[in-house]
């Protein structure tokens, strides 16, 4: 693909853009080895620097220590400097009486007279052991015997309490290995040695471009259809945080003129340029095709078989890498980690990363496409035995997952899932392991973050899974969290939550959750009526739009009840959150739906009140003695979590 590309340069035409998209899909490994080809070996700059500006930086050459460290034999503690053969007899019977030499041994200080047997030289922590000495003895285990002798009731073994020249480093030794990455350690151990600058290679400089029409950046202010652009800011964190020195240059609009101009000045100041969007099969999607003239051999992978990512595009122009990432947050993050770090790395000197990937077992089946290497949010619980990794991906559009992620596991493209209970390879986002105090699988509330404030606040760290109640029951179950927030009608009983319990798990009343229809205010069609009477009124209107939920939603079977057989427009739009529903009747895109009232409030809409759901928490007995657990049950009953709760819209159970 990549040499058919580089042969014909000339842009194409947009008539032909559909056939040109993705005529080749190579496979990860296949990509990945065409794009290092293209790139490896070269010539990785260096350049000399002062200690104190090489933090953070990769060394390029191995270090030799160029001293012994300590540079002498010296002593550990304040005591005497003694022949350890003098004291062999030594007990608390018969103490050994040795004469004091004339000198005190400080730091620094270097010994003129040697220890005869027989005798002792005062001497200091650090201070240089003196000829004839081959042992120290503590000040604490001598006694004065007159002002010029002590006396020992201990034998001393030789080299007793002694650092001999060069046992911490020595002279000769590998020091440091090109490619470390120096930290306040490696400065310590440079330091000790005397060196004051070393070769160091220098930072790839990597320009950072978002496209896209719809971008802004944050702090300014959204505009209709308009979202923030998300990538910039990570890319860049994420280039600084594997070696690169990252320069963002803003989001540029989907503009063929305007995007190659930006991308011909980033190449002038860069080593490297990594955009993300406009790679897939948008009309308005053009870098790809600006990639192709800018320099040779030009494209080397553009369609990687991955899940997400699939729109992947790799290039080489003259030399420099150049890569458009998929647009979609989450996509753009599991093709830089798994695919650009490894060569930013290497364009860094740096090593691949070790310190990002952890073993961790996979409590439930995932489903893979065959075909495909996938990739999988996933966040990390411990478990009785070794870290769970639990997937928490929600498509390749959701950002949100990524705050409770802590990396991603890879599903092998000739795999057509992955097993429960397979042992997987988790990359880290940020290599550290959060390993909360407290889980929390199941059903999402707003209202929880009110009940855990106060756990944050005593140093204590939640994770919150939101995998709704079913999965969250199932979780519980099976022992991988500590509670499960459930709100679960059971039409036989018509009773909430309790029926649902099994063995080992034990219910935690938590509060009430009012549902209703949100509307907005001052619709005459809604306003100061009953929900009955709302619902009347809206099939009457067949302008309305409602905006339902999605099936198995406690939501759902209400707004179901209330419509009986009616399925008036927009009864097909089935958003699976309350903040979905206000969203929906906020713009206008509908004008009824059912949600919870703190919601409703919190968009300034209005609540006609329904039904009172019960929101608890299926406890997991084993786990119960739990501190975070005993501190979440303190948090739930106390007075300060049930006014919030109260103030935010709920009924505190
Ligand atoms: P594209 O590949 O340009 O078609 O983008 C795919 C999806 O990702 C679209 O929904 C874009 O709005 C979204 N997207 C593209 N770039 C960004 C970005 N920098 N930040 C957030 N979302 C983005
Ligand atoms: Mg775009």
């Amino acid at each position: 693909m990549n040499t058919k590309m580089t042969e014909n340069p000339a842009p194409k035409m947009p008539a032909s853009l559909d056939q040109d998209q993705f005529l080749t899909i190579l496979s990860r490994e296949e990509a990945l080895a065409r794009f290092e080809a293209a790139l490896f070996p070269r010539e990785l700059p260096h350049e000399r620097r002062a200690l104190a500006d090489v933090l953070g930086c990769a060394l390029s050459k191995d270090v030799t220590a160029p001293i012994d460290v300590p540079p002498f034999d010296r002593s550990n503690v304040d005591g005497f400097a003694v022949r350890s053969s003098d004291l062999a007899s030594a007990t608390e019977a018969a103490p050994v009486r040795l004469l004091l030499n004339d000198e005190v041994i400080a730091c620094g200080v270097a010994p003129v007279r040697p220890v005869l047997s027989g005798t002792a030289t005062s001497i200091a922590t650090g201070g240089p052991l003196p000829r004839g000495a081959d042992a120290i003895v503590m000040v604490e285990h001598t006694q004065p015997a007159g002002s010029r002798a002590i006396e020992i009731r201990r034998a001393a073994s030789p080299g007793q309490f002694v650092s001999y020249a060069g046992s911490d480093i020595a002279r000769g030794e590998a020091l440091l290995r090109a490619g470390t990455m120096i930290g306040s350690r490696e400065i310590g151990m440079l330091a000790a040695c005397g060196i004051a600058e070393v070769s160091v290679a220098r930072k790839p400089r990597v320009a950072v471009i978002s496209t896209g029409d719809e971008l802004v950046q944050p702090g300014e202010a959204l505009r209709p259809a308009t979202i923030y652009d998300t990538n910039g800011a990570i890319v860049t964190a994420a280039i600084n945080e594997n070696g690169g020195e990252a320069r963002f240059l803003g989001a540029i609009p989907d503009d063929e003129v305007a995007l190659e101009a930006a991308m011909r000045r980033a190449l002038v100041t860069s080593d490297m340029l990594v955009l993300s969007g406009g790679t897939s099969k948008g009309a308005g999607d053009v870098s790809h095709r600006i990639i192709a003239r800018l320099g040779k051999p030009g494209i080397i992978a553009h369609g990687v078989a991955l899940k997400p990512g699939k729109p992947l595009c790799l290039a080489v122009c003259d030399g420099e890498p150049v890569i458009i990432l998929p647009g979609f947050p989450t996509s753009a993050m599991f093709t830089f980690h798994d695919m650009i770090v490894p060569v930013l790395r290497r364009m860094a000197g740096l090593p691949p990363r070790s310190d990002a990937k952890v073993a961790a077992k996979v409590p439930v089946r995932i489903a893979s496409e065959l075909g495909r290497t996938e990739f999988v949010m996933v966040s990390l619980v411990e478990g009785a035995d070794g870290l769970i990794a639990y997937p928490t991906g929600k498509g390749s559009g959701a950002i949100t997952s990524f705050a409770q992620a802590d990396g991603f596991l890879k599903i092998d493209a000739l795999a057509d899932q992955m097993p429960a209970g397979t042992e997987a390879e988790v990359t880290l986002f940020t290599p550290h392991v959060r390993v909360p105090d407290l889980v929390i699988v199941g059903s999402h509330c707003t209202g929880l973050d009110l009940v855990t404030a106060p756990l944050a606040r005593a140093g204590l760290t939640v994770r919150s899974i939101a995998v709704g109640s079913l999965g969250g029951l199932a979780a519980a179950k099976r022992g991988e969290c500590d509670l499960a927030p459930i709100h679960l009608f059971d039409d036989k009983s018509e009773s909430y939550n309790t029926p649902f319990l099994t063995d080992g798990l034990e219910l935690v009343p938590g509060w009430r959750r009012m549902q209703g229809i949100v509307f907005r205010k001052g619709d005459a069609r809604f306003e100061g009526r009953s929900a009955q009477e709302a619902v009347r009124s809206a099939l009457a209107d067949p302008a309305c739009i409602v905006v339902n939920r999605n099936q198995g939603a406690g939501t759902r079977i209400l707004i179901d009840r209330l419509l009986g057989d009616a399925r008036p427009d927009g009864y097909w739009n089935q958003p699976r959150s309350h903040n979905a529903v206000a969203a929906a009747v906020a713009q206008h895109r509908a004008d009824w739906g059912m949600t919870i009232a703190p919601v409703a409030h919190a968009s300034s809409l209005g609540f006609i009140p329904l039904a009172e759901e019960h929101y608890d928490f299926a406890l997991v007995r084993a786990r119960k003695q739990r501190s975070a657990v005993q501190a979440f049950l303190d948090a739930l009953a106390s007075q300060e979590a049930r006014n919030a709760l109260t103030k935010a819209g709920f009924r505190p159970a």
